[in-house]
């Protein structure tokens, strides 16, 4: 079923968009099924359960961090870590590029907006983010990546709504696009859409979904 379920969401989304099979809390049994399947990238909230799939799983898996990102654990996944979709802070970014350098890497983030009506969403605002772009501390990092955005709509069942959280950071990405990342093509992803929501969101331009419980079934916490 995983297979399948994998291969049916990738011919609904098309080649442009990534899907990102996200296996937090489900055994390595799992995503080793999902791997031998095809699938490559996994996506994963908690730094030790990341740690500890990596060690345990083929190496040529692509590993997303997801969930919000703690300063003091950037070290244990800097040494491997694919891609860190929910940065929201200048303090994260600044310990990502420091633990980025002491493992020679250049490590690909994105910047989290909070597009969301909940406040108990992460992410910044668009102006907070224009304050950061501007930083002079920003464009000296050497050893970070930005390659786009990344948000969560509403939990909810109003699909107008969900839309228009996701249009709004569609926006986001272009005017940012726009103004500082014009000259770096790597400047080019919007992950949004998860299993509730992902078809809306590749409507609005999403070109990486974050898909979990509709591949893995439903999780016990
Ligand atoms: C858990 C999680 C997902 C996947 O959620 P599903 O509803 O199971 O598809 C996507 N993004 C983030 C940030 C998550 O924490």
């Amino acid at each position: 079923m995983i297979v399948e379920t994998i291969n049916r969401i990738k011919e609904e989304i098309g080649e442009e968009v990534t899907l990102v099979a996200v296996s937090k809390t489900k055994p390595v049994a799992d995503i080793e099924t999902a791997y031998q399947g095809g699938q490559r990238i996994f996506g994963e909230n908690k730094v030790q359960e990341l740690v500890e799939k990596h060690e345990a799983l083929p190496n040529d898996i692509k590993w997303h961090l997801i969930g919000h990102l703690q300063r003091n654990k950037v070290k244990y996944i800097a040494p491997f870590v694919d891609l860190i979709h929910a940065v929201d802070s200048m303090r994260l970014l600044k310990e990502i590029n420091k633990q980025a350098a002491k493992n020679d890497r250049i490590i690909k983030v994105l910047l989290q907006f909070h597009i969301a009506q909940e406040d108990t969403k992460f992410g910044f605002s668009f102006e907070e983010a224009k304050e950061l772009l501007n930083d002079n501390e920003f464009v000296e990092m050497q050893n970070i990546n930005v390659v786009g955005v990344m948000g969560m709509a509403t939990n909810t069942e109003n699909t107008s709504q969900v839309a228009d959280e996701f249009r709004t950071l569609h926006n986001y990405f272009q005017i940012i696009k726009s103004h500082y990342f014009k000259f770096n093509p790597d400047f080019k992803e919007i992950s949004m859409g998860m299993s509730g929501d992902y078809k809306i969101a590749v409507e609005e331009g999403s070109t990486m979904i974050r898909v979990g419980s509709t591949i893995f079934g439903t999780r016990n916490y």
